[in-house]
């Protein structure tokens, strides 16, 4: 299928783009359209307008912050698994990030987008949530930062509003003898998965996040690092998964239960 018709725009500056927004009030931004496009093309959207974001090349970088990697959200996944700089500081994200789709998508979809977007199944949301990122959005009021937690309403919504574009986001650095461990489970290589989990363990204290669950992602805090597979339990009961008649809700307990097992037990024993 085509798109219904829009009138596209390529704002050359980030106060261009944003003068867009608030001029058009049915106006949607597009960063990769890795997620969009498909939307667009089955007229599951149908924006009027169409600012394209990608000649905002200052919004494409890491920078090293004494406690924090910034990343701009025009950055491509495929650069955020890559980067030295997020392999050494965020190897959670980094891990993350490779799994998404293929090379492909990875090589044109982008960080803001996929935080933006909000899919409950994807690793960017999970990771963000897990490790307690700030979101960093421009508006004709100025710039706020957000934090994960409340960046993520539900669904495929969040706190931005529509005149309000994602500028980055900082992801804490981990701290020195922080573990970590990320595992997803999809029908096949390269699909959304069906359940994720991200744990990291500091000063015997475990976070848990799981995303493909609940309409955002659920991180579990202050965890004792016990057995696993009580830890497994625990997470079963915790969660309350939407549901899906595609994957239904008791299955997808199932996998939150032997995922938050697995995925315990890599990072208790991970380096
Ligand atoms: C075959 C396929 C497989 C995929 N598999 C996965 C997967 O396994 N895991 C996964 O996480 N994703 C997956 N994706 C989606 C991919 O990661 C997208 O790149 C991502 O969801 C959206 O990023 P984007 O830059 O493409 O955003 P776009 O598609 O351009 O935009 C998505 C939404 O975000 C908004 N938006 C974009 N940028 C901004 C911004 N800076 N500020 C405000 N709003 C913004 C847009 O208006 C739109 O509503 C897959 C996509 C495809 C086509």
């Amino acid at each position: 299928m085509k798109p219904a018709p829009f009138r596209y725009h390529r704002p050359q500056s980030l106060g261009e783009a944003l003068a867009l927004l608030s001029g058009h009030p049915d106006a949607r931004v597009i960063a990769g359209g890795q997620s969009l496009g498909p939307m667009m093309n089955m007229r599951l959207a149908q924006p009027a307008e169409l600012v394209d974001l990608n000649d905002l090349k200052n919004l494409s970088f890491v920078n090293e912050h004494e406690n924090a990697l910034e990343i701009g959200a025009l950055t491509r996944h495929h650069a955020v698994a890559t980067s030295p700089l997020v392999r050494k500081h965020c190897p959670l994200l980094a891990e993350a990030a490779q799994t998404i789709g293929h090379y492909a998508i990875r090589s044109r979809g982008t960080l803001g987008g996929s935080l933006a977007h909000a899919d409950p199944a994807a690793q960017l949301p999970l990771v963000a949530a897990t490790l307690g990122a700030e979101i960093a959005v421009a508006g004709k009021r100025g710039e706020r930062r957000i934090a994960a937690k409340d960046f993520f309403v539900s669904l495929m919504s969040t706190a931005l509003e529509p005149d309000e574009i994602l500028v980055s986001a900082r992801f804490p650095k981990a701290a020195p003898g922080e573990r970590h461990a990320y595992l997803q489970f999809s029908r096949r290589q390269g699909d959304f998965a069906i359940v994720a989990v991200a744990c990291t363990l500091l000063h015997q204290k475990l976070k848990i996040g799981i995303g493909g669950v609940e309409d955002k992602p659920v991180v579990l805090l202050d965890l004792e690092p016990s057995d696993p597979a009580a830890l497994g339990r625990a997470a079963r009961e915790a969660v309350d998964p939407t549901e899906n008649p595609r994957v239904p809700a008791l299955y997808r307990k199932e996998l939150v239960e032997v995922l938050v097992k697995r995925c315990v037990a890599k990072c208790l024993t991970s380096s």
